[in-house]
């Protein structure tokens, strides 16, 4: 059978248990759906599928699995900085976006269940009058899903004290590579059902099984092991209070040395953002911030909890700055205005980016703390030596780097190989220096053939053993973390 025949055939085995307007296959469509945030990774699926129901996704997988070519991948909001939720001809994609209910909340035992393709901040939103919220906060949050921060394991500016996303997963529910619904961790199957079934979910909570608990498992694994419909996550309370400090130093190394200092002390800061010299000159030029022009490196580093806890924790923090470092500049401020004002140096840096250039390739990489100063000032050579205009970002405490680099094609048609070959150093950089490949934005197709920079060849194996364990098969997400060996920069 021809491929389009295949197609064409799928699309009327479709429409017998889906509406029209849920099975998306022109160009157009195709088109729409051809990338993710990251841009330089474009493939074209074969057709896009909408889910409305855990029903639909299991479904949709049992008839996919009818045709042997053909694969499937889940898809969120496409906010994805990986090359994740892209496909080739062959795939089909499955929408969970419209799938974005809250089903029911347990406030006695902090607990949510909701359908995945539910908005990160809409959770928060929602539960807000409870005085709790949904912790994780990728800088995404207001766009991207629940279940793409499952599958990505994503993290966020205040991650370093409330933990990432697989630290708030209880339990799943999950549309298995054949089609089969199963259940995992401490989710309530019939809270599930009775759902499904418009009834009233009564109780959310079961007493945790004594089963292997597989949903942190599937958290981080890019959807290669099946479909998330449903989550049972944790809400942790709204901080009473906040302090935010604001730091400037004349050097990135002895930026670096607060947050070592900071961290060896043993202060919980909630957040502990590092902004380097090329975002600092982005942003200062685009907005007028009261930051010395010798600056060389920003952090911002925040508190939060109950207020007379900050305030020493606070005094203890400035009295470290005050004894061992020589800022620039120091301001802090509980005021959330004020707040605001003292974080645009970070939060407006995307703003400020796309002043000086039409596109930015945002990078994901690890090193261990201690080699911050170091790594920065390598990363730095790269870009001069590929000819990159480059602004860092760092999730500092983690030490999670984020280098930007901000390019223009039609100006320069040749930066993107040399964006590809800078990464690939930077890469092998990261390793060197006791790092790892992915910080928060998974491997996808970006850094599939990295992976032996890091792993073995048993490790791949089992890696690939395990999975095979969920999809036999290999038709959810194939071509996503594990090596294809195509990248011509390795
Ligand atoms: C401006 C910007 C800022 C960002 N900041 C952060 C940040 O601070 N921290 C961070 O961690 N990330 C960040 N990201 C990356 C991205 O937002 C996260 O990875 C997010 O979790 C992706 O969610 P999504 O719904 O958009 O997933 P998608 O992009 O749609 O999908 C991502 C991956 O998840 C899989 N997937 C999606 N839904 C499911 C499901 N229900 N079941 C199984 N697999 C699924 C897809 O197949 C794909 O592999 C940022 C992105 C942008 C554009």
């Amino acid at each position: 059978m021809s491929h389009k025949q295949t197609i064409s055939n799928l699309i009327s085995d479709l429409s017998k248990i889906l509406s029209a307007d849920q099975i998306l296959d022109s160009d157009t469509d195709r088109y729409l759906y051809d990338t993710d945030a990251t841009s330089l990774f474009k493939q074209k699926a074969a057709l896009i599928v909408i889910a409305n129901s855990t029903e639909d996704v299991s479904r949709i997988v049992k008839l996919i699995n009818n045709y042997p070519k053909l694969n499937f991948l889940a898809r969120g909001a496409g906010t994805g900085l990986s090359g994740g939720a892209i496909g080739d001809e062959n795939t089909v994609i499955i929408s969970t976006a419209g799938m974005n209910k809250l089903i029911a909340s347990d406030f006695d035992n902090r607990m949510a269940l909701i359908e995945t393709g539910l908005v990160n901040s809409a959770l928060s939103e929602l539960v807000k009058s409870s005085g709790l919220h949904f912790s994780p906060d990728p800088s995404s949050q207001d766009s991207c899903t629940i279940g793409g921060n499952i599958a990505e394991n994503a993290g966020g500016i205040h991650c370093y004290k409330h933990g990432v996303s697989s630290d708030q997963i209880l339990g799943l529910e999950l549309v298995m590579p054949d089609g089969e619904i199963v259940y995992f961790g401490e989710i309530n199957e019939q809270a599930c059902k009775a759902f499904d079934l418009n009834q009233k979910a009564e109780k959310i909570y079961q007493a945790r099984r004594s089963q292997i608990d597989f949903s942190r498992l599937f958290t981080g694994s890019e959807g290669t092991l099946g479909i998330a419909t449903k989550a049972l996550v944790q809400l942790q309370k709204i901080p009473e209070s906040f302090l935010t400090m604001q730091i400037a130093f004349g050097s990135a190394i002895e930026a670096a040395q607060l947050v070592s200092a900071v961290i060896r002390e043993g202060f919980k800061p909630t957040a502990l953002e590092m902004i380097d010299e090329g975002a600092l000159e982005a942003v200062c030029k685009s907005f007028d911030l009261g930051i010395p022009t010798e600056s060389k490196a920003v952090l911002l580093l925040e508190l939060d909890g109950d207020n007379d806890e900050i305030l020493l924790e606070a005094k203890a923090i400035r009295e470290l700055i005050e004894r061992e470092f020589k800022p620039l500049l120091f301001k802090e401020s509980q005021d959330p205005e004020e707040r605001k004002f003292l974080w645009k140096v970070r939060k407006g840096t995307v703003a400020a980016f796309g002043k000086i250039a039409p596109y930015w390739y945002l990078y994901d990489a690890v090193v261990p703390r201690s080699k911050i100063p170091e790594a920065t000032e390598r990363i730095e050579e790269i870009a001069a030596k590929y000819d990159l205009k480059l602004a860092s970002v760092l999730h500092a405490a983690d030490g999670n780097l984020h280098p930007n680099f901000l390019y223009d094609p039609d100006k320069d048609p040749e930066v993107i190989d040399r964006i590809h070959k800078a990464s690939h150093e930077i890469m092998k950089l990261c390793i060197e220096l006791g790092g790892v490949l992915s910080g928060e934005h998974g491997i996808g197709v970006e850094k599939r053939d990295y992976m032996p920079f890091l792993f073995s060849d048993e490790d791949m194996e089992t890696m690939l053993k395990l999975r095979k364990v969920f999809d036999p098969k290999m038709i959810s997400n194939p071509g996503k973390i594990f090596p294809v060996r195509i990248c011509k920069y390795c």
